[in-house]
C-alpha cells in the first residue's frame, strides 16, 4: 500500500513538473475570470465558442504607465489578453472580474469603449475606458445591469 502510494506522488509529481515547463495558454488565475465571463453568456443565450476564439491570457507586468490590461489580436487571428501583474495583486474579487469582463468585452465581443454615463456621472458600460470620463461603479447592486450591457442585453 505504501508503495502504491508512493509511486502515485512520483507520478503526480512528474506531471506537475511536466505542466510547468509548457508555457499555459491561460493562467489558472484568469480562467476562473473568464469561466464566469462564459457562464454569464450562457445565461444570456450568448453562444461563445473559445476553442475557436484561440485565447490567451496571462498576468505580466506592463511597462506603459496607466495600462492596467490589455487584448491584443494578432494576425492569425489568435488573441491574447495581458493583465498588469502589480495591478492585478491589490484587485479585490469584484475588480479582478470587472477588468477581466472588460478584456473579454474587446477581445472576445469585438467591444470599443464607451464613457457614457447615466445622470449621476456614473458609467453606465463595463467598456469605460478608464480615464476618468465617468465614474465606475461595480457592486453587487449594479453588477447584473451592467453585464447586460456588456452582452448588449
Ligand atoms: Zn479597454
Amino acid at each position: 500500500m505504501r508503495k502504491v502510494l508512493t509511486y502515485g506522488l512520483i507520478m503526480l509529481f512528474s506531471f506537475m513538473a511536466c505542466q510547468n515547463n509548457e508555457e499555459e495558454k491561460i493562467d489558472a488565475e484568469l480562467a476562473a475570470y473568464i469561466a464566469v465571463f462564459l457562464e454569464e453568456a450562457e445565461m444570456r443565450e450568448v453562444v461563445i465558442d473559445l476553442e475557436l476564439l484561440d485565447i490567451r491570457a496571462h498576468i505580466m507586468n506592463i511597462q506603459e504607465r496607466n495600462i492596467v490590461g490589455q487584448c491584443y489580436s494578432y494576425s492569425d487571428n489568435s488573441k491574447e489578453i495581458i493583465i498588469d501583474e502589480n495591478y492585478w495583486r491589490d484587485l479585490n474579487d469584484m475588480d479582478k472580474e470587472y477588468i477581466m469582463l472588460h478584456e473579454l468585452g474587446h477581445c472576445v465581443l469585438d467591444r470599443d469603449h464607451l464613457n457614457s454615463k447615466d445622470q449621476n456621472g456614473n458609467c453606465i458600460s463595463i467598456m469605460q475606458s478608464g480615464t476618468g470620463a465617468c465614474d465606475k461603479q461595480y457592486t453587487d447592486a449594479n453588477r447584473k445591469k451592467l453585464i447586460d450591457e456588456l452582452f448588449n442585453i
